[in-house]
């Protein structure tokens, strides 16, 4: 975002004014499908396919996108349910708000009710015109924001999938309409090039181009991106043409007036979505290997938590030591590696390697008694286990390279 001159940044609040989610239709209908099973009292969420079995799962991809239509269609089908944990009848689904609910200011009455933001996006729209007079920008251009979203999810759960308070980063890409379908193809592509940065298997990931009448009731066209995670095929990212049916809920009056026509209109919206947390959880399934009885984590250098691991070969010879924590500090000390750099002396080499494959550091340095004599030292590779001799002054540039290109 930040090397695009198209594009600005927000930080908006995590609870916005009430009149918001009026607005925008969340208190009315940002509700996903509630059962409950009439023995163990269990709730699941009807059309979550990893809480209710696939052959049981019930509702079209409708509910998921328009969160309140097909209601009847699940009714009648959700006769059919049984609890997964004891196999007892679910109740028929009824509608559960996702938005979390707390007050704000010393009474807690229903005047003071106030809710924590579900999607990052609505600041962006509201924000839409401080935006505009600050940032002096014209069409077409993007406000973006990443942050905090929460949502009382019926059924939280496979690791970080589903949680209660996730994080967002969210684009809301400003057009005139005529360009809508240059800029989502542009999206589109901008999101794949994005997952193959942070080493998403794209083998894994599956374009469902939401057919007409599944959308949510204000999009023209969504495209959900699916990966292919452990428990089942899932929603990735949305992206999404949102029309003019945002800024025309928040605002009166056309917000926007083009500079050589005088004309005032309603720009239009294409909405690119990323989690935070789902990619993170992407790019580990898609990461992780099997070598034998060796786990690798084959992070990208850019998302691995350390980038090199520093090692002397023994813990019990003073000037090995010292000479690896002097490797350790040069290193730590430089600022494309900011300080994500591990030392470790337990065990033997082998046990140090395979904990730092587990993890996904991708380069290994060991200190040995040769590293006294010729100022050399060991530098392993997490994917291809070679090893090679560098002489400690280029150990830098050497790392930074080999970061740099991957
Ligand atoms: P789902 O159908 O899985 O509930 P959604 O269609 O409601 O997802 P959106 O409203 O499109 O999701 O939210 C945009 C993105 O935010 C999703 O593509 C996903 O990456 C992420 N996301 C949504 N809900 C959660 C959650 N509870 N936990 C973690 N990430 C989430």
């Amino acid at each position: 975002m930040h090397n695009r001159d198209d594009m600005v940044g927000i930080d908006a609040a995590l609870i916005m004014n009430t009149k918001v989610w009026e607005s925008s239709g969340h208190l009315s209908n940002f509700s996903d499908p509630l059962v409950e099973c009439e023995k163990c009292h269990q709730r699941f969420r009807e059309d979550d396919n990893s809480q209710i079995s696939n052959s049981q799962f019930l509702i079209s991809k409708q509910i998921q996108n328009s969160k309140s239509s097909s209601y009847a269609k699940a009714s009648e089908d959700k006769q059919k349910d049984k609890c997964p944990d004891c196999g007892g009848a679910l109740t028929s689904p009824k509608q559960f708000n996702l938005m979390l609910k707390t007050f704000l200011g010393p009474t807690e009455d229903s005047a003071s009710v106030v809710y924590f933001r579900p999607e990052t996006a609505q600041a962006m729209f509201v924000d839409f015109k401080n935006v505009l007079e600050t940032s002096r920008k014209t069409l077409p251009f993007g406000i973006a924001q990443q942050g905090k979203a929460f949502r009382n999810e019926i059924t939280p759960g496979n690791f970080i999938f589903r949680t209660r308070e996730f994080e967002q980063m969210e684009i809301e890409y400003f057009v005139r309409e005529n360009d809508w379908e240059k800029y989502f193809e542009h999206w589109r592509k901008e999101m794949l090039g994005w997952m193959e940065d942070i080493g998403v298997d794209l083998n894994h990931v599956h374009e469902l181009e939401v057919p007409d009448g599944e959308r949510a009731h204000y999009s023209k066209r969504t495209i959900d991106f699916e990966y292919d995670f452990p428990f089942g095929r899932e929603e990735l990212y949305g992206l999404a043409y949102r029309t003019d049916f945002d800024l025309k809920n928040h605002f009166k009056e056309p917000p926007y007036r083009d500079q050589e026509s005088g004309e005032n209109f309603y720009p239009h919206i294409i909405e690119p979505t990323w989690g935070v947390d789902r990619s993170v959880l992407a790019a580990l399934c898609s990461a992780y290997s099997e070598d034998g009885d060796r786990k690798v984590l084959k992070l990208k250098p850019s998302l691995a938590p350390y980038k090199v691991a520093v090692f002397p070969l023994v813990a019990n010879k003073p000037d090995v030591v010292a000479k690896a924590r002097e490797v350790y500090q040069t290193l730590k000390a430089k600022s494309y590696l900011l300080s994500f750099v591990a030392w470790d002396d337990r065990g033997n080499i082998g046990k140090r390697y395979y904990s730092q494959d587990e993890i996904g550091t991708p380069f290994c340095i060991t200190i040995d008694y040769q590293t006294l004599e010729d100022g050399t030292v060991t530098v392993r590779d997490r994917d291809t286990t070679k090893q090679e001799r560098v002489s400690v002054s280029d150990l830098a540039s050497y790392i930074g390279e080999k970061i740099s290109n991957n």
